[in-house]
C-alpha cells in the first residue's frame, strides 16, 4: 500500500473520534483527498430523530464543497463500534450516489479497512450503472 494510501487511512481513522454517534456507538471517520492535495476529514453525526444523520463521508465531502473543491481522488472510510475497526465500513448507497455527483467513478478510489488491512475500490465497482448529470442530459443512452 502507498503512503498516501496510509496516510489518508490514519487520518480517516482519527476523525472517528469527530464522530457524534450516542445512539448506534458506531463511529466512522472519513478522510477525503482532493486533487490539489488537500485533506477534508469527517466523523458521522447522528440524531435523536435519525432521518437528519449524516455519514462520515458526506460530513468530508460536504465540507469540501462547501469551500470550492471540485476535484477528488480518493476517500478513505474507517469505522466499527470498537475502539479499532474490526470490519469494512463501506460507504451507503446515499453516500456513493453524492461522491458519483462529483468524482469520476473509473479513477475516484474509495479505501476501507479491517484493522491494518486496507481494500481499495473504484467507485464504478461500488455503484454501477449509477445515475449522473448524463441522465439528466438524456446522453447515457
Ligand atoms: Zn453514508
Amino acid at each position: 500500500m502507498s503512503l498516501q494510501k496510509k496516510n489518508l487511512m490514519e487520518l480517516a481513522q482519527k476523525a472517528r473520534e469527530t464522530s457524534y454517534a450516542p445512539y448506534s456507538g458506531y463511529q466512522v471517520g472519513a478522510a477525503l483527498l482532493c486533487k490539489d492535495g488537500s485533506i477534508y476529514t469527517g466523523g458521522n453525526i447522528e440524531n435523536a430523530a435519525f432521518s437528519p444523520t449524516v455519514c462520515a463521508e458526506r460530513v468530508a465531502l460536504f465540507k469540501a464543497i462547501n469551500e470550492g473543491k471540485r476535484n477528488f481522488s480518493a476517500i478513505a472510510v474507517a469505522g466499527g463500534k470498537g475502539k479499532d475497526c474490526d470490519e469494512y465500513c463501506t460507504p451507503c448507497g446515499v453516500c456513493r450516489q453524492v461522491m458519483q455527483e462529483f468524482c469520476d467513478p473509473d479513477t475516484f478510489l474509495v479505501l476501507v479497512c479491517q484493522g491494518k488491512e486496507v481494500r481499495s475500490y473504484l467507485l464504478r465497482e461500488l455503484l454501477p450503472l449509477g445515475f449522473r448529470q448524463n441522465n439528466l442530459e438524456g446522453k447515457n443512452k
